[in-house]
């Protein structure tokens, strides 16, 4: 089952031979399709089992067989295969990224495939209310501009820890104007019409985007860490972001690096993303690029000598917190998003280097260092496919 935590209240409330359907829906949901015998091999389950459960998704409309694809040369004379397709009939979804200087929000359609979306530059940090209101008129204007009569679910991103048993934003220095909000009933207040509002931190989105459609597809257990305004990191495991014992698990930003002293906004010193971050390396590149500021600077355009350096630099130092998480987890990909992710290979390098420098050889042999493949997009992509799959279920 995937993305359990979001859904084991009301899966383990449901009798057994429905939570087999839902298993096996959310299966042929998370692959775009599948056979029957695709479906008896995922499970173990028996294949009367499997068909019995797919009848039953056949005549509740959830799913359809697609037509039956030609044979490939040498694939014998049997009949193809019928592949089963989850029906979009869920409603629209919407998805909204705060990110510490911006709002992108953006609609889709049931399978959460973007209609269209909006990017406003904002501090968001600092101005929780104006952001929630920007943000709500944003999507009202896309849901209009679209056709989109009603949305069913929106999934919220916000860049720092949020409580998963209270729905509370937890950080008294992070997210000081959102502390003690609770941003579920505050979007819900704002768009006024009924939906279903969903929030997690903005690095867990950005891993559920990589793992659906992303960089994430061929790695069952990898660390997505989002390398922007500040640092934080979202484990998956087998499948599943896993998200700590109350839901803010990854603040790897605050890692503390022996030696240094930089303030951190947390109110401690040294913390990695007081280190390495969208403003720390802005503020070391100004003598080369004096007009390079925070909301349209990429770094991978910086094409000089003294630029490369300071990525390769900040991306050996972020290696080397990394390395320890290698040798912790043992995962199978590192992959790197935001700004600094999209910065290009010296950054990239210098994680590498300071991996197999620092984690035990055969787990640096072990991890592949990829840049998000959804770049910058991964949060407001996992965020739709995330109120996809939670409108369907
Ligand atoms: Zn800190």
């Amino acid at each position: 089952m995937l993305y359990s935590h979001c859904m084991s209240s009301t899966y383990e409330q449901t009798p057994p031979r429905d939570r087999v359907r839902e298993e096996l829906f959310q299966l042929i949901r998370s692959r775009g399709d599948a056979t029957r015998t695709d479906l008896v091999e995922m499970t173990g389950l028996s294949r009367s089992t499997v068909n019995h459960a797919v009848v039953r998704l056949l005549a509740e409309g959830r799913v359809a067989e697609a037509e039956n694809q030609a044979k490939g040369p040498g694939s014998g004379s049997g009949r193809p295969s019928t592949r089963l397709r989850v029906v979009a009939s869920g409603g629209s979804v919407a998805a909204i990224d705060f990110g510490h200087n911006h709002i992108h929000v953006a609609v889709g359609d049931a399978l959460g495939r973007p209609l269209g979306e909006q990017r406003l530059d904002i501090d968001v940090d600092l101005r929780a209310g104006e952001a929630m209101d920007l943000a709500a008129e944003l999507l009202s204007e896309l849901g209009r501009e679209h056709c989109v009569d009603r949305l069913s679910t929106l999934v919220a991103g916000i860049p720092g820890p949020v409580d998963n048993k209270t729905g509370l934003v937890r950080s008294s220095t992070i997210l000081s104007s959102w502390v003690g909000l609770a941003p579920v009933e505050e979007l819900e207040r704002r768009i006024g019409a009924p939906i279903s509002v969903h929030v997690e931190n903005d690095a867990v989105l950005g891993a559920y985007g990589e793992l659906k459609v992303g960089a994430g597809r061929h790695h069952p257990s990898f660390l997505y860490i989002k390398a922007s305004h500040g640092i934080g990191a979202s484990l998956v495991i087998d499948g599943v972001p896993w998200k700590g014992s109350t839901g803010i698990a990854g603040e790897i930003g605050h890692t503390y690096l022996a030696g240094r002293t930089e303030l951190c906004r947390c109110g401690n010193r040294g913390c990695l993303e007081a280190v390495v971050s969208v403003q720390a390396l802005l503020a070391q590149v100004a003598h080369t690029h004096p007009n390079a500021d925070a909301d349209t600077v990429t770094f991978a355009a910086l094409d000089d000598t003294t630029t490369h350096r300071l990525l390769n630099e900040a991306g050996r130092i972020l290696g080397g917190v990394l390395a320890d998480v290698c040798n912790l987890l043992n995962p199978g990909a590192l992959i790197i998003g935001g700004e600094l992710g999209a910065a290009g290979s010296p950054l990239l390098e210098g994680v590498e280097s300071s991996v197999g420098r620092y984690a035990q050889p055969a787990i640096s042999a072990a991890v592949e260092i990829l840049p998000a493949s959804l770049g910058i997009r991964a949060e407001l992509t996992g965020a739709l496919h995330l109120a996809s799959m939670l409108a369907l279920r």
